[in-house]
């Protein structure tokens, strides 16, 4: 069995991964800080798959100890999501994004690298494109970060080219994700944010169970179909599919492959919020406001090139991704 490296694997998008991963007869190590999530996924993990993958508990930036995890297990590849993700918290602490997303993945790739261990899936993301962009976006449009956490984004995306420039045997893909969003079907695994959550489905499913009051909409005079924001929401477990092809694509390709994944839809937030009360039967309540700073009108991928190089296309519907969140957040 080939051995994948999941540094952050008990997050999110993480352990949608483990379980695709396993379901592909990989064996999975996992190191994560539990900083952003808990124990818990693993459980969620064995349950859905019957394997309990080994865990590190341990920062990527602990040396040493990412040293000791390349000892103990041979590994072929890594898949490489650990760090902070939210824009706004990035915005108020930006040393600490650039700390931890920076020095990670430079602490990681220098291990990797001492071990011979050269091929590395990355989480990028739709965020480092500019705002100025023709929609859908694709992989060549201009970049431009409006956020500490995007400017982590490319100075990663960056390096990893550099390094790929640098020595031929680095086998790299860039995936950048447009917006996660749905859960694995058996409600075992999920998004579980600490504290209040900012992005739109967590927080149409607290609304849903009744832990907040109401959905603020940021804005309502956008050029878009309804006034709302549109976003490219993609079902978490088709994102994690799309990594298994990018391993698969990196066993016989020695390059760097930079890659959408996102399905080309858009889909506004009062399209989200209706879809939401069909799957969960309830109303959700909710209130425009004042336009949140940063937000852009639209933002969807082309995802052709994902199709061409990987073989994979998102097949989940907005209706899954609502259907799923729901059920998780009824069993959580
Ligand atoms: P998440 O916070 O749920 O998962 C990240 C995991 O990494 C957590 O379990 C956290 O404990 C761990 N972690 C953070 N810093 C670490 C460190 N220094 N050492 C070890 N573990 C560490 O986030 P997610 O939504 O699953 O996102 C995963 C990746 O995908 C991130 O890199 C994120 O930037 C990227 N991404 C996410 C989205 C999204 O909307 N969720 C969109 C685009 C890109
Ligand atoms: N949004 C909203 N209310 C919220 C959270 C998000 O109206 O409480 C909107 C937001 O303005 C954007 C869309 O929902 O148009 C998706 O936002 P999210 O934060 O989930 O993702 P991102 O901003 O990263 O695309």
């Amino acid at each position: 069995m080939k051995k994948i490296l999941l540094t952050g694997g008990l997050g999110y998008i993480g352990s949608h991964i483990c379980v695709e991963l396993i379901n592909k007869r990989y064996e999975v190590i996992i190191i994560d800080n539990l900083s952003n999530s808990s124990k818990n996924s693993l459980d969620g993990i064995k349950k859905i798959t019957g394997y309990k993958p080994k865990l590190y508990i341990s920062d990527l930036r602990d040396k040493l100890s990412l040293l000791r995890i390349f000892k103990e297990n041979k590994i072929e590849s890594v898949i490489h999501l650990a760090g902070f993700k939210s824009v706004n918290e990035s915005i108020e602490a930006p040393l600490s994004y650039y700390n931890n997303n920076i020095n990670g993945t430079i602490t990681l790739l220098e291990v990797m690298d001492q071990f011979d261990c050269k091929s590395i899936v990355f989480s990028s993301s739709a965020t480092v494109y500019a705002s100025s962009n023709e929609m859908p976006i694709s992989e060549s449009a201009p970049l431009a970060a409006s956020s500490p956490y995007g400017s982590s984004k490319l100075v990663i995306e960056r390096m990893l080219q550099d390094l790929c420039s640098s020595d031929d045997d680095w086998r790299i893909s860039i995936l950048r994700y447009f917006n996660p969003a749905g859960a694995h079907k058996s409600g075992l695994i999920g998004e579980a944010p600490n504290g209040s959550p900012n992005n739109l489905f967590p927080y149409i499913s607290k609304v849903a169970i009744g832990d907040l009051e109401k959905l603020k909409i940021f804005g309502n005079d956008y050029k878009t179909q309804d006034g709302t924001g549109v976003r490219d929401y993609i079902h978490v477990v088709d994102l994690a599919k799309g990594h298994c092809k990018a391993l698969e694509f990196m066993q016989d390709n020695k390059k760097i492959i930079v890659v959408n994944l996102g399905t080309g839809n858009g889909f506004s937030v009062l399209e989200v919020v209706k879809e939401f009360e069909k799957a969960c039967n309830k109303k959700i309540m909710y209130e425009f406001s004042e336009r949140r700073g940063g937000d852009l009108d639209k933002c969807y991928a082309d995802p052709s090139l994902a199709l061409k190089l990987l073989n994979w296309k998102a097949k989940l519907s907005l209706n899954a991704m609502c259907r799923d969140t729901w059920n998780w957040e009824k069993k959580k």
